[in-house]
């Protein structure tokens, strides 16, 4: 799956929300979170990202690799 990292912190522009084709991606207190097992890996919504916070979690920045966790655990608790 996709995972939202850091930069979308505050930011939370949205338009990943509007790409996503199975609705998976929600809001979070801070940032937007990506729900590991709905999403379907189409990337509709990294290229749309003005801050590039998305990316395939396979290919995460390794600066940015607790945020893979921090979704699960996202997810674990909604
Ligand atoms: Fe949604 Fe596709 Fe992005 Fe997954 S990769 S969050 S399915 S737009």
């Amino acid at each position: 799956p996709y995972v939202i990292a850091a930069p979308c912190i505050d930011v939370m522009d949205k338009s990943c929300v509007e790409e996503c084709p199975v609705d998976c991606i929600y809001e979070g207190d801070r940032k937007l979170y990506i729900n590991p097992k709905e999403c379907i890996d189409c990337g509709a919504c990294e290229p749309v990202c003005p801050v590039e916070a998305i990316s395939q979690d396979r290919r995460v920045d390794p600066e940015h690799a607790g945020f893979v966790e921090d979704n699960r655990r996202f997810f674990a608790e909604v």
